[in-house]
C-alpha cells in the first residue's frame, strides 16, 4: 500500500492565509494590530532558527513582531522585569519565551510570570490546568497543529485508538489531552513502557514525540494507521548532517495510511 502523505507545509500555508484574513479584519474593524513578543536568551543555534522563523511568519500574516534578544548571562530579575513590561504593554498581545532557557534561569518561574491571557505557548500553569479540565485555554502550538492536521485529514477522531509516544509537557501530555478532547481512546507511552511495539500496533493514530532518530519503524505501525512524526533530530549520515524524525519514514510509509513529518509545518 502506498501511504497517503499529509502535506503539512501546504496545510500550514492555508492556516497562515486564514490568520492573515483575521488580522486584516481586526485592523479594519477595530483598529487593532495583534503583536507577538518573542524573548530569546542566549545563542542556542536551534532556538535562533526557531525565533527567526517565528518573526517571518508573524510579519507574513500582518502582525507586529517584537524581538527581545538577551545575552546568555542575563539574570532572572532582568528577565522577569522584561516580562512584566510586556504583560503591561497594550501593543503586545502574545508573549513567547523561547525554551530551553540557560541553566541558571528557572523556566517555570519565568513562564508562570507571563500573563496567562498572553501566554501563546500555553505553558503557564493556568493554561495547563484549563486544558487538562477541558476548558478554553491557550494550547501549545505543536500538538494543536498536529490535531488540526488530524482533523483535516481524518474527519471525526471520535472512538479512534490514539497512541502518543512521549510524555513531555510541551508535546506528549498536551497532545494526549487534545486527542482525549476529541474522544479518542488515548494511550501515552514513554521510556518505561513495556513492549512499545505492541502498544504502537494498536494505534489508529500514532504520534511520535520522543527525540530519538527513526526509532518508530514500520513493523510497529498498524496497516492504514495515521502517523504524525513530531521529532526533529540532527544526525550525521554519509558524512553529512541531516534532519530526521522519530519515525523511520520509508518503512512506516510502506504500511501507514497517512504519514507526515510535522517538522516543516510546525517547527518551533
Ligand atoms: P522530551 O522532553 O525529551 O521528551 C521525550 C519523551 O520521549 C519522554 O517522555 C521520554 O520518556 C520519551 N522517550 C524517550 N525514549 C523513549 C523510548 N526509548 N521509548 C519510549 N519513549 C521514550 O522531548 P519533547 O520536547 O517532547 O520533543 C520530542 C521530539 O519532538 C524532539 O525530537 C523535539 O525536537 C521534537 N519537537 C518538535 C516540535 C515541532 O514543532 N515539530 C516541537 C517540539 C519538539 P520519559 O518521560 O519516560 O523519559
Amino acid at each position: 500500500m502506498t501511504a497517503r502523505v499529509i502535506d503539512g507545509k501546504a496545510f500550514a500555508a492555508r492556516v497562515r492565509g486564514q490568520v492573515a484574513l483575521h488580522v486584516a479584519r481586526l485592523q479594519e474593524e477595530n483598529g487593532i494590530q495583534p503583536g507577538l513578543a518573542v524573548v530569546l536568551v542566549g545563542e542556542d543555534p536551534a532556538s535562533q532558527v526557531y525565533v527567526k522563523n517565528k518573526h517571518a511568519s508573524t510579519v507574513e500574516v500582518g502582525m507586529a513582531s517584537f524581538e527581545h534578544r538577551l545575552d546568555a548571562g542575563t539574570g532572572e530579575a532582568e528577565l522577569l522585569a522584561l516580562i512584566d513590561r510586556l504583560n503591561a504593554d497594550p501593543k503586545v498581545h502574545g508573549i513567547l519565551v523561547q525554551l530551553p532557557l540557560p541553566a541558571h534561569l528557572n523556566s517555570e518561574l519565568v513562564i508562570n510570570r507571563i500573563d496567562p491571557a498572553k501566554d501563546v505557548d500555553g505553558f503557564h500553569i493556568s493554561n495547563v490546568g484549563l486544558l487538562g479540565t477541558g476548558q478554553k485555554s491557550m494550547v501549545p502550538c505543536t500538538p494543536l497543529g498536529c490535531l488540526m492536521m488530524l482533523r483535516d485529514h481524518h474527519g471525526s477522531l471520535s472512538g479512534l485508538n490514539a497512541v502518543v509516544v512521549g510524555r513531555s509537557n510541551i508535546v506528549g501530555k498536551p497532545m494526549a489531552q487534545l486527542l482525549l478532547g476529541d474522544s479518542c481512546t488515548v494511550t501515552i507511552a514513554h521510556s518505561r513502557t513495556k513492549d512499545l511495539a505492541a502498544v504502537c500496533q494498536g494505534a489508529d493514530i500514532l504520534v511520535a514525540a520522543v527525540g530519538r532518530p527513526e526509532m518508530i519503524t514500520g513493523d510497529m505501525v498498524r496497516p492504514g494507521a495515521t502517523v504524525i512524526d513530531v521529532g526533529i533530530n540532527r544526525i550525521e549520515r554519509d558524512g553529512k548532517t541531516k534532519l530526521v524524525g522519530d519515525v523511520h519514514y520509508d518503512s512506516a510509509a510502506a504500511v501507514a495510511g497517512q504519514s507526515r513529518r510535522c517538522r516543516g509545518a510546525w517547527g518551533r
